[in-house]
């Protein structure tokens, strides 16, 4: 071994002197540039013919309508299809992937009692590269990934060891006593903190705020209510309090007029779900810029998944249920919109739809988006810049503008005319890197 070594070394050495007294590569050679019939400034809601978007390292260097593409670039072509910012999650659970054959109980509890985080953070990195493969380049991880499997899997993507998004991670989510668990006998309800941390008092509050950033949490998020167990306004408060004190957000998972009224006094930054939410809390929301996150399917998939077990009666039953579920979440996001409240996008996907990829479930929100009468700027919006600025990203991502990254997407046809694109993109970039490219088919040519 050692006489290949030694034998090695000054071989690349001179090939590497060699190299160097050559011509100086191009000033353009490092820099990428996007081509595409038509771009989306997300911001001004306007649609930019033949853009060019000049791409250097990681980010992006200018974006603009004919520009002068730089010597020595590789340009990738992209025709006629219609370029925009990577779509944005604010709501995932990228280390759960439940089972629609039994229920949310005993699939927690599988989850929890049978993976290991190491183990979760591996199902993690599957449906990470699904999301990102679908064109999701950042997600808000919030909760259900056991002790810190989240900022596992973030590390392990932020190091390259495997393909998957941005991640702004959470850590174990807050909760009351029990978690979102259902019942646990005794000596089982060690199997709680693998998953939550709970708090009752004010000081466990601030604690487990702290514990979550020592953990490597980026925002923080508290279950607000599980049935009757409730955090209280006061813990809330003194929760938000310490995040907001180092800059950190708050994502409150609140259902009910009880839940979200506390989490809206508190001054969480979003509310997810509120599937039941009145119109005053609607209005505080608005006042204080809290976003909701509006964690909605299409009534369709609602009752796709209904098991195959049910009795004929028991199906009818469910079916009425779940249009009735998806007509309150129509209803709501329309009064939430009509009353000014910001949008974010986030799925809450975390079961397996068929044989749907990740990304490909998690896209199907903004359907749903549509059917409660957003249009179709208004859902790209909440799917890129409302959601950068809801995870405090706004400088980076969100927008295709000099300076944030290059985490880009194209679809073939035009999402402001039809916003089903958006589940069916064909080109995707993450940080200058092609993660997907269904368009050009890797014919990119220099120079
Ligand atoms: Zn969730």
């Amino acid at each position: 071994m050692h006489r290949v070594r030694v034998w090695t070394v000054p071989v690349l050495l001179l090939f590497a002197g060699y190299a160097a007294s050559q011509a100086a590569p191009a000033a353009g050679a490092h820099i990428t540039v996007l081509r595409a019939a038509r771009m989306l400034d997300v911001k001004a809601q306007k649609i930019v013919a033949n853009p060019v978007i000049i791409i250097d390292g990681d980010k992006i260097k200018q974006a603009g309508p004919g520009l002068e593409i730089p010597a020595g670039a590789r340009v990738i072509d992209l025709g006629s299809a219609t370029l925009l910012p990577g779509l944005i999650d604010a709501h995932t659970h990228l280390l759960q992937n439940y089972d629609f054959a039994i229920g949310e109980d005993e699939n927690m509890l599988l989850t929890v009692s049978q993976m290991s985080p190491a183990e979760r953070a591996l199902l993690g990195a599957k449906m990470g590269r699904e999301d990102l493969e679908a064109g999701i380049t950042t997600v808000r991880d919030v909760g259900n990934s056991g002790i810190n499997g989240d900022v596992a899997l973030r590390r392990a993507i932020n190091h390259g060891w495997v393909n998957g998004p941005r991640i702004v991670a959470s850590t174990r989510a807050l909760s009351a006593a029990g978690g979102q668990f259902g019942k646990l006998q005794h000596d089982a309800q060690a199997l709680v903190e693998q998953e939550y941390a709970e708090v009752a008092t004010v000081d466990e509050a601030r604690r487990a705020v702290q514990r979550a950033f020592y953990d490597g949490a980026d925002c923080i998020k508290v279950i607000v209510n599980t049935g009757p167990r409730v955090v209280s306004l006061e813990e809330m408060k003194a929760i938000v309090e310490e995040a907001h004190r180092v800059h950190k957000k708050v994502a409150a998972h609140a259902i009910g007029e009880d839940a979200t009224r506390i989490a809206a006094e508190a001054g969480v930054d979003s509310i997810e779900h509120a599937y039941i939410v009145p119109d005053d809390v609607l209005k505080m929301m608005a006042a204080k810029k809290i976003f909701l996150v509006p964690t909605d399917y299409p009534e369709q998939i609602y009752t796709e998944f209904i098991p195959a077990s049910v009795s004929p009666e028991d199906r009818k039953e469910a079916e009425s249920g779940m249009k009735e579920f998806a007509k309150g979440n129509r209803d709501r996001l329309k009064r939430a919109v009509a009353a000014g409240v910001p949008i974010a996008a986030g799925s809450d996907e975390y079961y397996q739809m068929g044989k749907r990829t990740r990304g490909e479930s998690s896209t199907l929100i903004y359907e749903s988006y549509r059917d409660s009468g957003m249009t179709p700027w208004q859902i790209i919006q909440a799917a890129t810049v409302k959601d950068a600025e809801l995870l405090g990203w706004q400088d980076r991502i969100g927008s295709i503008e000099a300076g944030k990254f290059a985490d880009i997407v194209a679809a073939s046809g035009d999402p402001t005319q039809d916003i089903t694109e958006l589940e069916k993109v064909k080109f995707v970039m993450k940080g200058g890197e092609i993660v997907r490219d269904d368009l050009s088919r890797g014919q990119s040519a220099v120079r």
